[in-house]
């Protein structure tokens, strides 16, 4: 296909303020476009060149994008900077300056989609001395061969900033109507998603197998799998009533959740974010290599700091462990214990339709216990008394809570169900409670938080519509150190206008950003407004944390907010 047909669906996207206008303009193009170009086409929307959990990372700086425009305009690099000074976006200098290129400068062939994939790709593979150069180069000859209007786009997608605002959910709802004909099956589409979280294999199973492929999609190690979630009550009596029977209490862990893959070629750590985080733990990979048997597996746990006696540390101090550099010295000034909680695969056998207890038994089968490596706590019972007495000794023991969990129950990838519950000491003392929002937008500071935000506008996540609905404006709780940071996280995802997927209400910020950026924040109360999306908001919000282990989807949803405001008897 050529890439001027998406260039031109990109156009029409960019101008639509709605999310259901954007996936039906989305599954009328999907439709026309042919079996080859389908998985590309799905990723490139997506602003990406690859799965995510592939970690396939450009590495183009703004400073070569705008060397690259200047080669292929013909037009010199003081004058493109000037360009880009006015415009504020890389792209919009592009279509400028290469509406203006000589026609001596106009080379001859038609960029493909394909093409464009290509030689994104071999931009990634490009390494060693000279390659900044060769890169520029690749990305030249791109922008020559497409029109001013591609010319956007290309160096948008080239920079990862194509912010379309369309997401994983909204590209498998309009395949789902465009293959099918019925957004109903997106749901099939989502199963599926679940246990494959690649955009591009679901799109190209869907385009030459239909349902049916879809249906036959399985694990495969060293892919991760969505993780199971948990939902949450307002009483621990409420347990009883969602799981009947016995309980398998688990301490919940302060850290970060990792699901491990194991292949005859190696070990590979995904993130909840199912980043490929491996190279961040390299003393994590000698514990699973010593630790753990098996030729191939699935396990999941929570990776926690700890202190010299090995007691746990909290999880801002972890967060030092997310670097690309020095990390061999922070592996000695940051130690960390893995608390192992599941097993999905083992040995060429998936395990997601074994219960909780199968599971388990098989996990607690292969992990040699020591001091960086152990199974989570856990007390099997089915007295509530000794479940609160388990969640004292964790929160004793500086925990986060306890999760419970349904010995019978197989694992719901991707899924907040009623098989796991959490229980934290939040909830347990009075009215607060956390949530976990989506920065939409933000307001100027003045005063003392002149020249960064002032609050931010936050917004819950609607997996029913794959939207985003607006709940509070956040400004308490933000320490001067965050408030220097956030400008500089926000400017990347800030967008000229409200993203397609957003809903507000009365409040408006004087900023907008593309979902991206989750904050945690604590709340007294949740109330009526009409000031919301939502229709309700937060009263007395405190910023906690940044969030940077969830993804925008993976915030609080809507449903829960409402669920939790009806118990409250409001
Ligand atoms: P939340 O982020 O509040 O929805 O809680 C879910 C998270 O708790 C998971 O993603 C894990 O990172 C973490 N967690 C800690 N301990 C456990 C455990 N024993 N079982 C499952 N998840 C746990």
């Amino acid at each position: 296909m050529d890439f001027q047909k998406l260039a031109e669906l990109y156009q029409e996207l960019e101008k639509t303020s709605s999310g259901n206008k954007m996936r039906e303009i989305l599954s009328i193009f999907l439709k026309k476009v042919p079996e080859e170009d389908i998985a590309v086409i799905s990723y490139l929307t997506l602003g990406q060149i690859a799965s995510e959990y592939e970690g396939v990372v450009l590495g183009i700086a703004e400073k070569s994008a705008l060397k690259a425009v200047a080669k292929a305009s013909g037009i010199d690099e003081a004058k493109v900077k000037k360009t880009m000074q006015e415009t504020g976006d890389a792209g919009l200098t592009a279509e400028k300056l290469l509406q203006k290129k000589p026609q001596t400068l106009v080379p001859m062939g038609k960029l493909t989609v394909k093409e464009l994939f290509e030689k994104l790709h071999k931009i990634t593979r490009t390494t060693g001395a000279g390659s900044q150069e060769e890169k520029i180069n690749i990305l030249v000859n791109l922008l020559q061969k497409s029109s001013p209007k591609g010319a956007k786009y290309i160096i948008r997608i080239a920079l990862g900033t194509l912010r379309m605002g369309a997401g994983d959910m909204t590209v498998l709802d309009a395949l789902a109507i465009a293959y099918t004909g019925d957004k109903k099956n997106k749901e099939q589409l989502e199963r599926a998603y679940n246990i494959c979280p690649d955009v591009g294999i679901i799109a190209e199973t869907l385009a030459k197998k239909g349902l049916k492929g879809i249906e036959k999609i399985d694990v495969h190690v060293g892919r991760p799998i969505k993780m199971m979630l948990a939902q949450r009550v307002d009483s621990l009596e409420k347990v009883h009533e969602k799981i009947p029977g016995k309980l398998a209490v688990e301490a919940k862990y302060d850290g970060e959740r990792m699901q491990v893959h194991k292949t005859k070629d190696g070990i590979t750590i995904f993130s909840r974010r199912m980043e490929n985080i491996t190279e961040q733990y390299p003393d994590v990979l000698k514990y699973l290599q010593e630790h753990v048997s098996g030729k191939d597996y699935v396990i999941e746990g929570e990776i926690v700091a700890i202190d010299k006696d090995g007691k746990p540390l909290h999880f801002q101090i972890l967060m030092q462990r997310k670097r690309k550099t020095d990390i061999e010295e922070y592996v000695k000034k940051v130690p960390v214990q893995l608390k192992l909680f599941d097993l999905l695969y083992y040995n060429g056998k998936s395990f997601l339709h074994e219960s909780y207890e199968k599971r388990t038994e098989q996990l607690a089968k292969i992990v040699t216990k020591g001091k960086h490596i152990t199974l989570a706590d856990r007390v099997v019972t089915d007295d509530l008394g000794q479940v609160d007495q388990f969640f004292q000794k964790m929160l004793k023991e500086k925990q986060e809570g306890i999760m419970i969990k349904a010995m019978n129950s197989e694992y719901q990838a991707g899924t907040r169900g009623w098989n796991w519950i959490k229980w934290k000491k939040e909830y347990a003392t009075e009215m607060t409670d956390t949530f976990d929002l989506v920065i939409v937008g933000a307001f100027y500071g003045k005063g003392k938080r002149s020249g960064t935000y002032g609050a931010l506008l936050c917004a819950c996540y609607n997996d029913h519509n794959d939207t985003f609905e607006t709940i509070t404006k956040l400004g308490t709780g933000l320490t001067d150190e965050i408030l220097a940071e956030l400008p500089k996280k926000l400017q990347k995802y800030q967008v000229g206008h409200k993203p397609a997927r957003v809903v507000v209400s009365e409040i408006k910020p004087e900023v907008w950003f593309e979902p991206t950026v989750v904050v945690e924040v604590l709340a007294a109360e949740i109330t009526k407004s009409p000031s919301h999306a939502l229709g309700l908001a937060l009263r007395f919000p405190r910023f906690m944390k940044l969030r940077d282990d969830k993804k925008a989807e993976q915030a609080t949803t809507s449903k829960e907010i409402q669920q939790m405001y009806r118990k409250s008897g409001k």
